[in-house]
């Protein structure tokens, strides 16, 4: 197919493809699916071979936002039985992540329900970075906290943190729609604070809340514009009392057809599966193994994810190894900070068939950060 040929090329230049032929990869057909796996699968394997990074997720703070994104189980007024605590505390938090990065992760992601930090808050988790790495010297470790205000990015990043993560999420056009306590403008701002205090921007999306192709390149493309070191692609989990409950959009396919889209788009970056791999992947995960090359490993915020040694027995199956914290996850152009920002039609395709809802693949975590019972990893 002429289109993938191109968008290889691209790739291996990082030479921006054309809007249209981001959407073009999106209405591929399942014909012709192994052939879009394989195309955005040698620029995978281009910049980051066969390896595959694992993160691991500790929830510092669960649940109780004054935030209304309608996506998350954790917003204002929801439902979801989730499990809900306030800030854990350094020793507790470090002995989460000790479990994670026991089981083969080597980014642990430090994540704080709510609008954003206070700057206690920011010493709270300064704290807690200097636990963690006091344990544990050569993990890196993210922090995800929400919108930062002035001077925050530049104290965590002094505290040791190596990276920061916040998402754009879905497209400028379609944000008011999912969230109205806080702006797109907001986010873009907070993923530039922590670029310009020498954080590794990791910023990314969620699909499958009811957007369209055109939302989906959208926020695509504004995520290479921002240059992020990491992209996260989420596929939604529609959590039971939540407002998006019901958008159960999403097939392994199409999944396969969006990190692909993602990989084009951003090839030389980290590209990671997100939550939902599991809820919407499901049988499918090994294949996007050639498309992302980053996954979490174990359970995720508020949900469970598949064990641990599933995601380690998956990866060796599939022929991929687990990156070790001595290899550099980044190509060098990249590692250095000397990226330029250089890096970063189909026919017709039949109307897919409505997914059922697999509420049954949703499981609320219950065991790890915030409860007595041992962690997955
Ligand atoms: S700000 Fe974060 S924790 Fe709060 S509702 Fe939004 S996504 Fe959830």
């Amino acid at each position: 197919m002429d289109l993938l040929n191109t968008l290889v090329d691209k790739g291996l230049r990082r030479e921006l493809p054309t809007r249209e032929e981001a959407l073009a990869v999106l209405a591929t057909s399942d014909d012709d699916l192994l052939d879009v796996v394989a195309a955005a699968g040698k620029v995978r394997r281009h910049w980051f071979g066969r390896r595959v990074k694992l993160n691991y997720l500790v929830n510092l703070k669960s649940g109780l936002c004054p935030e209304d994104c309608s996506y998350c189980s954790q917003r204002l007024g929801s439902k979801a039985g989730i499990l809900k605590y306030t800030w854990l505390k350094p020793d507790e938090a470090s002995q989460a992540a000790a479990a994670g990065l026991a089981g083969g992760a080597k980014r642990v992601c430090l994540v704080a329900s709510g609008r954003g930090p206070t700057d206690r808050d920011v010493d709270r988790v300064s704290e807690t970075i200097k636990a963690i790495k006091d344990q544990n010297e050569d993990v890196e470790v993210c922090a995800c906290l929400g919108l930062l205000s002035d001077g925050q990015a530049e104290r965590l990043r002094a505290a040791g943190a190596d990276a920061y993560n916040h998402n754009l999420n879905t497209s400028e056009g379609t944000y008011a729609d999912i969230t109205t306590t806080h702006t797109y403008a907001d986010r873009v701002d907070t993923v530039q604070k922590a670029h310009a205090a020498g954080l590794s921007a990791c910023s990314g999306l969620i699909a499958g809340m009811g957007e369209s192709d055109a939302d989906l390149v959208d926020v695509v493309f504004s995520l290479r514009e921002l240059d992020p070191d990491s992209v996260p692609v989420n596929f939604l989990i529609p959590f039971e009392g939540t407002p998006l409950a019901k958008e159960w959009h999403l097939t392994p396919q199409r999944c396969l057809r969006i990190l692909a889209m993602v990989r084009f788009v951003c090839p030389d970056v980290e590209v990671r599966i997100a939550g939902g791999r599991e809820v919407h992947l499901r049988t499918m995960q090994p294949l996007a193994l050639h498309l992302a090359n980053s996954v979490f490993l174990g359970d995720y915020l508020t949900s469970e994810g598949q064990a641990g040694k599933a995601d380690l027995e998956m990866i060796a199956d599939a022929g991929f190894e687990v990156e070790g914290t001595d290899e550099v996850t980044l190509p060098e152009h990249r590692a250095t900070g000397s990226c330029a920002s250089t890096c970063g039609s189909a026919s017709v395709p039949a109307a897919e068939p409505a997914p059922e809802a697999r509420t049954d693949l949703v499981a609320v975590r219950r065991r790890g950060a915030g409860t007595d019972l041992a962690p997955n990893a």
